[in-house]
């Protein structure tokens, strides 16, 4: 029986960890504070929000919701965004993306001051976390995946990673995140030749592919450690969600393994909190 990675032990000691920060900073008169940009009200930003909201009220962050109707025009929107980065109370930014269509999404994402860019929206966070550059933030989610392997002490050096999913929001940024700690890295895709007995020479196999349990029992091997990225829709339990893997399938040959739910999507709104706080940090040094 594979080794359960529960996100929550992962969020708990993070949390605990970041409320005597945040205490630290309040001493000194300085309150962390995430600015959350949202514009209309789709019900998985406004879930995701909820988490946000949560996490920083339990280590007794500041947070402030920026909203906006979804047919602001690009005008307006820039100049509110523009006034949200430039807020000297806001050292983070959150914006839900994609933003509506009628919006120039690129030329927005550009607004958001690297320095307060908490979730890699910017192409200059991008190159930050590509040159190994610290004071640029990875998007939440990878940060999540390395918090996950560091807490139950996965030996990433010198070992086989694999990652399943080439996007800029999570398959590339963990790839440079695992070079980081020394893992020989490959990186997979819907081109990716042989692509089950790829994943399955890994030691340590990262599915975020966006298809409902893809990764079967002839993509790993004993001894592997899976964590599961992915958030989709469950096909044969409606209003449900699961993940890249087939857990079943999956569970009985690996080492490790993270559920979903339960597993990196509980980690990923206490990593925006951390990212918010070590800006704050950087902006009061
Ligand atoms: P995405 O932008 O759709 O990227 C998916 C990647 O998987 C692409 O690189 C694609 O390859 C690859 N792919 C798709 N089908 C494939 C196949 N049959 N074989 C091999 N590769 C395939 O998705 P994403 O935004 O990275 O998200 C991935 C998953 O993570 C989703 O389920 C999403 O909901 C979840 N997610 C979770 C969190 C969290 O906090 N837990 C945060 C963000 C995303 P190509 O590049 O060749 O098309």
């Amino acid at each position: 029986m594979a080794e359960r990675l529960a996100g929550k032990a992962v969020a708990d000691a993070m949390k605990e960890e970041l409320s005597k920060k945040v205490a630290g900073l309040k001493a000194k008169g300085i309150t962390p504070t995430l600015g959350i940009v949202r514009v209309g009200a789709r019900p998985d930003d406004l879930f995701y929000e909820g988490g946000a909201k949560k996490t920083c009220e339990s280590i007794g962050m500041a947070y402030e919701v920026f909203e906006y109707s979804a047919d602001i025009d690009q005008a307006a929107f820039e100049k509110a965004l523009t006034d949200v980065g430039a807020n000297k109370k806001i050292n983070g930014i959150l914006m839900f993306a994609p933003l509506p269509k009628h919006l120039d999404e690129r030329k927005i994402r550009s607004l958001i001051p690297v320095e307060k860019d908490v979730d890699c929206m910017t192409l200059g966070s991008a190159a930050k976390v590509f040159a190994d550059d610290l004071t640029g933030f990875p998007p939440c989610t990878p940060t999540a995946c390395m918090d996950m392997l560091k807490f139950y002490n996965i030996p990433l050096k010198g070992k086989k990673a694999v990652v399943l999913g080439r996007s800029l929001v999570v398959g590339k940024p963990v790839a440079i995140l695992l070079l980081r700690e020394h893992a020989t890295v490959t990186i997979c895709h819907s081109r990716t030749e042989n692509l089950a007995a790829v994943c399955a020479d890994a030691d340590v196999l990262i599915a975020a592919v966006g298809k409902a349990k893809m990764v079967k029992a002839n993509f790993v091997k004993p001894g592997q450690t899976v964590i599961d990225v992915g958030i989709n829709a469950d096909p044969d339990n409606p209003g449900k969600y699961v993940g890249d893997v087939d857990y079943a399938e999956v569970e009985p040959i690996v080492s490790r393994i993270s559920p979903v739910p339960g597993g990196v999507g509980s980690v990923t709104t206490v990593v925006l909190c951390k990212q918010t706080i070590m800006a704050c940090e950087m902006q009061n040094k």
